[in-house]
């Protein structure tokens, strides 16, 4: 529930860090992605749900409206902490009903992710009981991971099916996102990633899985409106290069936006997939340097995932520092999901970006932020504070922006803003 009645304004005062992240409606690439906004001794003056103004603290109470009706205006004292936009999670599979406790202490003994998932384990197993869960008990799940999200600082959340793998089942989590979706003040951009793994029952059938995600699946969900985006997890154990853009071809058809999952464990090349216009590409760890320059030039943004090789216990991370420095756009989200990032929180990815990707602290919130909205091509309204944007944002309980990937684990949100609206 909201902490306060509707109010028509809200001024949030006393904001010692002010991170607007203001500038160009388009992804931040290179030294761009360091430019954060910062404006000390700050206020913003929300209404209607959006932002009217944000800046210097004393140049907006000496505004003649401001001063005017002061009364009607709900007041929050940050005393002097840091206000941010509120984080974008741009990349979450938060429809799945157990956590995967087995593969997690057999991973500890030394076996690998693509071995885990050759002996039963991994996506297939959440599969099982994705498949005997109801829709009712899966969007109770889908809106506790919503909340904790929002907890820590997040307002706008990608969410993905992709534990159904049938027709009726990849309907019903797309309803389980919806129905949690309604219940949440933030945002929600939901996701069908029904080319996820090829079902056990489509074993050495994976075309013919395919034909049914395309004729089946993408129009139905089309139709029904119960998706913005189209997924594939393109990957040595996934999908073909092939079998990928017979998907993102078809979700265009359908007039539906395409991302993919590609260059987690085998490279793929990209410029094919890039034909189908992709929001964004994910995880890129492993992505050909040919490509790093064919994406400097585009607008898919690479989305960083470094909750996933934290989990999984890797050495290596995406080399975000060569991607940034080409001028590829860059984004973080916590990729939460049962069997490699199991973590609602973006100020933890936000310091595995920093201390493990070596971006810096100003980067890691661009990335988390405006560049997040772009990799959801919502940019227009969210992603950074601006009069005419939507009024969400996440105050930490800091005095320097710099402490958020500081204090690892330790969630420092004190207060959210959505659309205007105080929430705890
Ligand atoms: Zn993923």
């Amino acid at each position: 529930m909201p902490k306060n009645s509707p109010t028509p304004y809200l001024l949030l005062a006393n904001i010692g860090q002010l991170l607007t992240l203001r500038g160009q409606g388009a992804p931040r690439r290179g030294l761009d992605l360091q430019e954060i906004g910062l404006i000390e001794n700050a206020a913003v003056l929300c209404g209607g749900g959006k932002v009217l103004a944000a800046g210097s603290q004393r140049e907006l109470l000496r505004d003649p409206w401001v001063r005017m009706n002061r009364k009607k205006v709900k007041e929050l004292d940050c005393q002097g902490r840091v206000v941010i936009p509120g984080l974008i999670d741009c990349h979450t599979h938060p429809v799945f009903a157990e956590p995967r406790l087995v593969d997690f202490e057999k991973r500890i003994s030394g076996a690998g992710y693509e071995e885990i998932a050759a002996a039963g384990g991994g996506i297939r197993s959440s599969v099982a009981v994705v498949r005997q869960s109801s829709r009712g008990e899966l969007s109770k799940k889908v809106l506790m991971a919503l909340n904790a999200m929002l907890e820590q600082g997040t307002s706008v959340v990608e969410a993905k099916s992709g534990y159904g793998l049938t027709l009726e089942d990849e309907i019903k989590s797309l309803e389980a996102i919806r129905d949690a979706a309604r219940q949440w003040p933030g945002e929600v951009v939901p996701t069908l990633l029904a080319a996820h793994v090829v079902p056990q029952e489509y074993a050495g059938k994976a075309d013919e899985y395919v034909k049914k995600v395309c004729d089946e699946m993408i129009p139905l969900v089309a139709k029904k409106k119960l998706a913005k985006y189209v997924d594939v997890f393109c990957d040595r154990g996934a999908f073909t290069q092939e079998q990928s853009e017979k998907v993102l071809a078809t979700a265009r058809k359908h007039g539906l936006g395409t991302r993919a999952h590609v260059c987690q464990f085998t490279s793929a090349k990209l410029k094919p997939l890039l034909e189908h216009q992709p929001a964004s590409f994910d995880h890129m760890d492993c992505v050909q340097p040919e490509d790093i320059s064919l994406l400097a030039r585009g607008e898919t943004v690479a989305v960083l995932l470094p909750g996933a090789n934290y989990f999984l216990g890797y050495k290596e991370y995406p080399d975000a520092r060569r991607l940034i420095e080409a001028g590829v756009p860059v984004a973080l989200a916590t990729d939460y999901n049962p069997g490699t990032s199991p973590t609602p929180s973006m100020p933890f990815v936000i310091s595995l970006a920093c201390t493990h990707m070596k971006m810096t602290p100003a980067e890691a919130i661009g990335a988390a932020t405006i560049n997040a909205a772009c990799a959801l091509r919502l940019q227009e309204r969210k992603g950074s504070l601006e009069a005419g944007k939507d009024a969400d944002m996440a105050v930490f309980d800091v005095k320097d922006y710099r402490e958020i990937a500081y204090w690892f684990a330790w969630d420092r949100c004190a207060e959210m803003v959505v659309q205007g609206e105080l929430w705890v």
